[in-house]
């Protein structure tokens, strides 16, 4: 390309950093000629194209910020399965409107009935929705806010967690929080406090929670905060992980391959 206004054209779409359009600037042009498209429809594409390819961008890097440990998506995810759950209430968090008004969500339930699935699946809607998200293991959270508090970077640590309009503290309740630990994250949650959204999970109902943290009052405080604008989903039911081993199972049964002993079926080799 040795037209002049052409490299002009394409060094200034390189400064407004319209990567796509520079890149097919030529090949733009001759189609516009071709199909005798208006300069209104022209620029109209062009725009559009650049702006769907930002967003694209966009989602991808905050995916990338929220740091979710799967990719998985409420319309990967078998309700019917799960009977407890009521489907209306999962489609409403979906429009993210409870991440407006800075409600929060509980999720509640023995292993592998789908909690970590359906918050990072709604971790993912409000992605796509612009919102920042972040997801942490609640045992890692408290790991890093002790952390914080002994090298005096607590503020810190505080204001990093308050960020994102979401954040997924998934699974507490698997590993006994300190109380100190449990301090630091009634701070992080009364911080958060009708200001910013929080998904929950935990396989431990509320009565136990005293339990976790080793202190009835800081657990009575933390749900306070944690519970007044909220939605808690119970989800009463079967593991998930537990059906797809069965059906492993049964699948083995069939090809007449041997459990071993103690009937794990990890460690079945080759895996089915
Ligand atoms: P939990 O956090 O409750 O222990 P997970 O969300 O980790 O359970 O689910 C365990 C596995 O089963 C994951 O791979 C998840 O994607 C899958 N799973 C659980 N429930 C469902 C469901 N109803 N439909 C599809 N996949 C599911
Ligand atoms: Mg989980």
């Amino acid at each position: 390309m040795d037209n002049p206004q052409l490299l002009r054209i394409q060094e200034n779409l390189k400064q407004l950093k319209l990567n796509r359009t520079g890149q097919q600037l030529e090949m733009l042009l001759q189609e516009a000629s071709k199909n005798e498209i208006s300069y209104s429809d022209f620029l109209d594409k062009l725009l559009e194209e650049e702006l769907s390819l930002k967003c694209e961008k966009q989602t991808a890097l905050n995916t990338a910020l929220a740091k979710l440990p799967f990719i998985k998506t409420l319309e990967a995810f078998d309700f019917s399965f799960q009977p407890s759950i009521d489907v209306k209430i999962v489609r409403e968090l979906a429009t993210c409107a409870f991440i407006d008004r800075a409600e929060n969500l509980v999720l509640l339930g023995p292993p592998g009935v789908g909690k970590s699935h359906l918050s990072v699946a709604l971790g993912l809607k409000a992605i796509q929705k612009k919102y920042r998200v972040l997801f942490t293991p609640a045992a890692a959270l408290i790991v890093n806010l002790n952390k914080a508090y002994a090298e005096n970077r607590l503020e810190e640590k505080l204001k990093f967690y308050c960020v994102p309009k979401l954040l997924i503290i998934d699974e507490i309740g698997y590993v006994p929080v300190d109380v100190h630990g449990a301090h630091l994250l009634f701070q992080l949650i009364s911080r958060r406090y009708e200001r910013g959204s929080i998904i929950l999970t935990s396989n431990r109902g509320f009565g136990q929670w005293g339990e976790i943290f080793g202190d009835q009052i800081i657990a009575t405080a933390i749900l306070d905060r944690l519970l007044h604008h909220s939605t808690v989903i119970n989800i009463k039911g079967e593991s998930y992980r537990l059906k797809e081993k069965q059906r492993a199972g049964l699948i083995r049964k069939q090809l007449n391959v041997p459990l071993p002993e103690g009937g794990d079926l990890d460690s079945v080799s080759p895996q089915i």
